[in-house]
């Protein structure tokens, strides 16, 4: 799920988002409206104070070490893992893997997979690690394979959608962002020093977006936020500037196997965004500093599965991820 604010020309707006960006609406003069509800203490911004005390409520929930570092440790039979920093917060606790194809090859096209850039996205992880262990081996003779299994780990032990500092890192990859996650992976990424041709981004939209984090988003930015249903299934978000509908049809048949399509609502819709087609629709991931513009790739899709469906496990939500990056790297392979 995709959030935030920024401003331009005296006026901010917002982007409402489910995991998948959601279309961004402007409100002319909001900043005024704005400024009356504080001064009626309707609802005032998060100040560091407030931060901190947000901070202070999260508690350690589950572990990265033995859920995702044992599996990354698993991996390295057969792919390079490498450690590009770690959290200041904890940096034992927290180090940061970059797990890629043993022999990367500059004459090779290179993949891209990203999960954990929302830590509580948790198909999102375990799909990019059984992706690597199940199916990325058939394609290392042909294709570059670069894999951050976990980007923000703190939040993925807190079960979090921001990381320590209240910061939401899928609005953050920019240069000296001020989420050291997108910081340490965006140099990581960039000392590899090639070119990133295709990027998976793994996401899920889930439940508590509308019953914990948007309504911490409200209190954190002093913003009243809409609400809007989660949509039932899966779906894709493509780039409003680089769609590439083949490729994300190849994206969508491929899951199709394994999980249901989210369905348009009655105005063609999902999150508010215009569906492109089945299951897909577009936002503007690089303008947004969203991650799977980050590297501006000529392909690139952020995956959005839905585990609280009363029809998937959370087995069928990693297998959607697997089958979402399968299904996107072979239609890459038949267009080579
Ligand atoms: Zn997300």
């Amino acid at each position: 799920m995709i959030e935030g604010k920024s401003s331009e020309h005296n006026e901010i707006y917002f982007v409402k988002v489910g995991c998948g960006p959601k279309k961004g609406f402007m409100e002319p003069c909001f900043l005024c409206k704005l400024f009356t509800m504080n001064n009626t203490n309707i609802l005032t911004p998060w100040n560091a104070a407030d931060k901190l005390a947000w901070f202070n409520e999260q508690t350690i929930k589950r572990s990265y070490k033995n859920e995702v570092v044992s599996k990354i440790d698993d991996l390295k039979k057969d792919f390079k893992v490498e450690e590009y920093g770690s959290l200041k917060i904890n940096p034992e606790r927290y180090p940061l893997y970059l797990i890629k194809s043993k022999n990367i090859d500059p004459k090779k096209k290179t993949i891209l997979i990203t999960g954990g850039v929302h830590g509580y996205e948790t198909s999102g992880v375990y799909g990019a690690l059984a992706f690597l262990k199940d199916e990325a081996k058939k394609f290392t003779d042909i294709f570059n394979i670069i894999c951050v299994p976990c980007v923000s780990p703190w939040a993925y032990e807190t079960i979090n959608r921001w990381n320590a500092l209240a910061i939401d890192p899928n609005r953050s990859f920019i240069p000296n962002s001020p989420a050291e996650e997108c910081r340490l992976f965006l140099t990581a990424i960039h000392s590899l020093n090639i070119k990133i041709y295709a990027h998976f981004d793994l996401h899920e939209t889930t439940d508590t977006d509308n019953s914990v984090f948007r309504p911490a988003l409200e209190k954190r930015d002093g913003i009243i936020q809409e609400v809007w249903d989660i949509p039932d299934g899966f779906y894709l978000v493509g780039d409003t500037e680089n769609p590439q509908k083949e490729f994300q049809k190849a994206v969508i048949d491929s899951v199709r196997r394994i999980t249901h399509i989210a369905p348009a609502d009655n105005e063609g819709m999902i999150i508010g965004v215009p569906v492109e087609q089945e299951g897909v629709i577009n936002y503007e991931l690089k303008k947004l500093s969203l991650c799977g513009g980050c590297m501006d790739p000529e392909f690139s899709t952020t995956t959005e599965v839905y585990p609280d469906s009363a029809k998937v496990t959370t087995e069928n939500c990693v297998k959607a991820h697997v089958a979402a990056v399968l299904g996107g790297t072979e239609f890459l392979l038949s267009i080579l």
